[in-house]
């Protein structure tokens, strides 16, 4: 069954169509080279809901998208939540936005000492099931 999200305010879709799946937690990622992307959790194409509290969205349950999947999302406005060494390490808050809305919506993880994933906050997000 294949799904898409969208955002709750709105309603503007969020990613491409994803099959959900069974979380599969990355083993603990760790450093490498500056400027280069770590593992995603889930492959495109593919999501998975962390029922655990992500501590980057504020202890709150979050969707794992693999970045390739999302759509229609802007950085946050606010560029005290972008930081990361080399790009963002997602650890103040949720930094990515609705395009269409600017409501936050979701994490974008992609620094240089962490995974590759976008994390939509379950709370701001709707579930579609796509036909
Ligand atoms: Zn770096
Ligand atoms: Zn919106």
């Amino acid at each position: 069954m294949l799904i898409e999200f969208a955002c709750r305010r709105c309603g503007a879709r969020l990613s491409k169509p994803v099959e959900r799946r069974e979380l599969e937690p990355l083993p603990r990622v760790s450093g490498r080279e500056h400027y280069t992307y770590g593992p995603s959790t889930v492959v495109a194409g593919a999501t998975a809901v962390d029922p655990d509290s992500c501590t980057r969205a504020g202890a709150a349950a979050t969707w794992v998208i693999n970045p390739l999947d999302g759509v229609g999302l802007r950085p946050h406005t606010d560029s005290s939540r972008l930081y990361g060494c080399c790009r963002r390490d997602g650890i103040n808050g949720p930094n990515l936005l609705c395009a269409g809305c600017g409501s936050e919506v979701g994490i974008e993880i992609s620094d240089c000492w962490t995974e590759h994933d976008i994390r939509l906050l379950s709370s701001a997000v709707t579930v579609e099931q796509v036909q």
